[in-house]
């Protein structure tokens, strides 16, 4: 965030309290106009930068809306940006907003969980994400966004965790709408949800697809992301919703550059744990040349290499 933006960022705060929360939708100074991707299904499409870019507002959230209720997919990295989203939901829809699934439990997609406390609305989500949760990372990611996305997420914020876990999947009927969701299990996060609005043909993947930056890999299991990927291009959905990017028509491309860039980093990597090269100097040999231009490379490359390569010197070392 520059030093520009941030001041904006807390002007428009102060002002927002200062309006005793007359004008919600002022929060955040982003714009969040939803997009329509099908006859139920919407989206808002977040920034492609890194987590502290646009306010936080750098993950999409989606809905699907139907006569009888809203189900809200992810809602997004800052309790203001949650409320900004409900904010945008409700130009849409007046109908009561039923269920929140959450894809997977990473701040930029569940900071704003707190937002809708006055819904009523069910919170799920998998339920490899109670690991997350259990564990200390949860608790050491909102310190440290506490500090790199203030005012955004301050003392109040909190990780509000969800009502039910979700194993295997659901299907169900809301206002003649059929879904489907699927914990496709550890891929991108510990647990991994992804929803289909069956009746329009529509996915929302998760952070399971990147488009238009660097995936972040995180603790991810890129070995069973990539069985994923190869399942999900044979997919005939209309359209595929991803968890940062835009929206698109082709699977197939949609797919693509998370599913090179994971081949890649992990056939790179791979050879540098088989030849017993240090990591660092298995990095500098590697050509990143069709990836370097895109947004977040500079923050995430070589950590996500990092990752892969230790998560394949485990993998050899069990194989051993
Ligand atoms: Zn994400």
């Amino acid at each position: 965030m520059t030093d520009l933006s941030r001041l904006a960022g807390i002007f428009v705060l102060s002002f927002y309290f200062g309006a005793a929360l007359a004008t919600e939708d002022l929060l955040v100074p982003v714009d969040m106009t939803p997009v329509r991707v099908s006859q139920h299904a919407y989206y808002v499409p977040g920034g492609t930068g890194v987590a502290t870019d646009n306010f936080g507002f750098i993950s999409n959230a989606a809905f699907v809306v139907t006569a009888d209720g809203v189900i809200v997919f992810d809602t997004l990295g800052t309790p203001a940006l949650g409320v900004k989203l409900l904010a945008a939901i409700r130009t849409v829809s007046d109908a009561p907003i039923k269920r929140i699934y959450i894809s997977h439990y990473h701040a930029d997609h569940m900071y704003g969980n707190q937002a809708f406390a006055g819904t009523g609305a069910e919170i799920v989500t998998s339920d490899g994400a109670k690991r997350y949760l259990e564990g200390e990372v949860a608790q050491q990611r909102l310190s440290e966004r506490r500090l790199s996305l203030s005012p955004w997420v301050d003392e109040n914020t909190r990780v509000v965790p969800p009502d039910r876990y979700l194993q295997a999947e659901e299907r169900f009927m809301l206002g003649g709408v059929s879904i489907r969701v699927v914990d496709v299990g550890s891929a991108h996060s510990e647990g991994d949800l992804v929803l289909f609005v069956e009746s329009d043909g529509v996915l929302f993947s998760g952070d399971i697809i990147f488009q238009d930056r660097i995936p972040f890999l995180g603790t991810s299991n890129s070995a069973e992301w990539l069985g994923l990927l190869n399942e999900m291009e044979q997919s005939d959905a209309a359209v595929i919703v991803p968890g940062h990017g835009k929206a698109a028509e082709n699977p197939r491309k949609i797919i693509s550059l998370t599913k090179n860039y994971l081949s890649y980093v992990r056939q790179s990597m791979r050879q540098a744990v088989a030849e017993w090269i240090p990591f660092d100097e298995a990095y500098e040999a590697t050509d990143w040349g069709d990836f370097i231009e895109y947004p977040a490379f500079a923050e995430a490359n070589r950590r996500n290499a990092y990752g892969i390569y230790l998560s394949l010197e485990q993998e050899s070392l069990r194989s051993q």
